[in-house]
């Protein structure tokens, strides 16, 4: 889809998380992203994603999180994407950075572990396996049922 981003008509209802899959030897950026989401063919209008989580465990902000994202083909309605930057290695600091971030959103937009979501998990996903994480998992670690450091 080109053309004008669409706005959120209504406050995000859900979450889902993506992996850059890309090596986990390297951070890549915010910009970087926007970047290669820019030179897609055809083009995003900026970065698909509304958060990113880097290796330091640092959050960018990508897009706005009233416009709505390009991050899972034909549920990015109401939908908040947020991409790790890495393949398998989803390291500690990356997952106390997801649990931040999963408090700010629940308090903001009443967003609960239920509501979140892997791109593996929807019918559009086309056997993609991102964010190469099992979703059970870190919906207990949101939850705080369970520790997912000791995995
Ligand atoms: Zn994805």
């Amino acid at each position: 889809m080109k053309g004008k981003l669409k706005s959120l008509k209504a406050k995000p209802k859900m979450v889902t998380l993506h992996c850059t899959d890309t090596s986990d030897e390297i951070d890549y950026t915010a910009a970087n992203i926007d970047a290669w989401h820019k030179s897609r063919k055809p083009p995003f209008r900026e970065i698909g994603y509304h958060y990113v989580i880097r290796k330091d465990g640092m959050i960018e902000k990508g897009r706005e999180d009233h416009v709505q994202g390009a991050h899972v083909r034909s549920h990015n309605k109401e939908n908040l994407g947020i991409v790790w930057v890495g393949r398998y290695h989803f390291n500690e600091a990356q997952r106390y950075a997801l649990l931040y971030l999963y408090h700010y959103l629940r308090i903001k937009y009443g967003v609960h572990s239920g509501d979140w979501f892997g791109h593996y998990e929807f019918d559009t996903a086309n056997g993609k396996t991102c964010p190469n994480l099992e979703m059970d998992d870190i919906r207990a670690w949101l939850e705080g049922t369970s520790d997912l450091l000791l995995k």
